[in-house]
């Protein structure tokens, strides 16, 4: 069967800089893949290349087989390619479902309708949805008075109401506790698994990684220097060495 996502021989410079350097990789459905390395290693550069907010120097991104490479960011978007954002991307002043409520009518290039019937006919969608993310409760409540790591929440549910088949995810916990960072990724993985959704992240906590990636790929330098399940990563001796030698050491969940 095709991948979702095929990243098949990428390239990107900047002046001298090589970002991503012929890297090749594959995602399925229902895969929670984590994309790891260092500061600089080329993982956002990659992140972009994919969704079309960068055009690469060579390769091709293939989307349930067929190329979306060169295609524009929205395009991309439309064939179902969503994206969650470093900094939260939501509407304060407006509650909890109307956030989830614009994204629908976004999807339905309804924007202009939002006070129409169009946006009571949302609502049931976008409780749904709520739902789906355990933010039910608050759907009335201004969107101001959420703690950072149901903001976070909330845009899980409006990246998802464009019915997404892959997600890319970059840094999604930057700036979360401990333990809302493992709370998200727990449901990022419940909503992969019961969506059939393909996700791509990146994150910083190796905790994390390690307790919920499906599969990691490690970049170093622009380069793809190893991939496979969370066990074979742990003892790849390329990727100590990355992160012996940037100073940083892989946590607890390394040497465990
Ligand atoms: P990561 O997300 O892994 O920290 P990035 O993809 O942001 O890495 O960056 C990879 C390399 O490309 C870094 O050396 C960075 O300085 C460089 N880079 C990224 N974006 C740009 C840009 N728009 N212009 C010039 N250099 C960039
Ligand atoms: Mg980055």
């Amino acid at each position: 069967m095709t991948a979702l996502l095929e990243v098949d021989r990428l390239r990107k410079a900047f002046g001298g800089v090589v970002a991503v350097d012929d890297v090749s990789f594959e995602l399925d459905r229902g895969e929670l893949l984590a994309l790891i390395g260092p500061n600089g290693a080329g993982k956002s550069t990659c992140f972009n290349l994919i969704n079309g907010q960068l055009p690469p120097d060579a390769g091709v991104v293939r989307l349930d087989g067929r190329p979306i490479t060169g295609r524009r960011p929205r395009e991309i978007w439309r064939q179902g390619v969503g994206r969650t954002f470093q900094v939260a991307a939501t509407y304060a002043s407006m509650t909890v479902a109307e956030n989830v409520q614009m994204a629908l009518l976004a999807r339905e290039r309804r924007l202009f309708d939002f006070w129409s019937r169009a946006a009571r006919a949302c609502r049931d969608e976008a409780l749904e949805l709520l739902a789906a993310v355990g933010l039910r409760e608050r759907a009335d409540e201004p969107a101001s008075t959420l703690a950072y790591g149901d903001v976070k929440t909330l845009e899980l549910a409006i990246a998802l109401a464009n019915r997404p088949q892959l997600l890319l995810m970059d840094e999604p916990t930057a700036g979360m506790a401990p333990r809302e960072r493992a709370a998200l990724m727990s449901l990022t993985k419940k909503l992969v698994r019961s969506r059939n959704l393909g996700v791509l992240f990146t994150e910083h906590s190796m905790d994390v990684v390690f307790a919920h990636a499906d599969r990691i790929i490690v970049l170093a330098r622009g380069q793809l220097i190893a991939a496979g399940p969370p066990e074979a990563i742990r003892d790849d001796a390329r990727v100590r060495e990355v992160y012996f030698g940037s100073g940083k050491l892989l946590s607890s969940a390394l040497s465990a």
